[in-house]
């Protein structure tokens, strides 16, 4: 997903509890949790960087894979064919 449209996205949706003031088609504690969801969901589609990212090489010095911890859920994630944590789907940030 675009990085930027997520971003744009997420300013958006903060202002739906703004316009449901006026017009009231929501409940407006209904609204607000359903803003925080969508809004933790968005998120989760921006890149975060991986805690404690380890290099893993192999006897020639080659990259096999990073290993680290999900910075959403604290689990432990490998960046061996995942850009996303399978346990929360937060997308990882495998850079230095
Ligand atoms: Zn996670």
């Amino acid at each position: 997903m675009d990085e930027k449209k997520v971003r744009e996205a997420i300013e958006a949706v903060k202002c739906f509890p703004e316009w449901n003031k006026d017009d009231r088609w929501m409940d407006p504690q209904i609204m607000e949790d359903l803003v925080d969801t969508i809004i933790e969901a968005l998120e989760k589609q921006l890149p975060k960087k991986v805690e404690m990212r380890t290099v893993y090489n192999d006897f020639d010095g080659c990259l096999i894979c990073y290993k680290g911890f999900c910075p959403s859920c604290g689990g432990a994630v490998e960046s061996y064919g995942n850009k996303s944590c399978h346990n929360c789907t937060q997308m990882l940030d495998w850079s230095e």
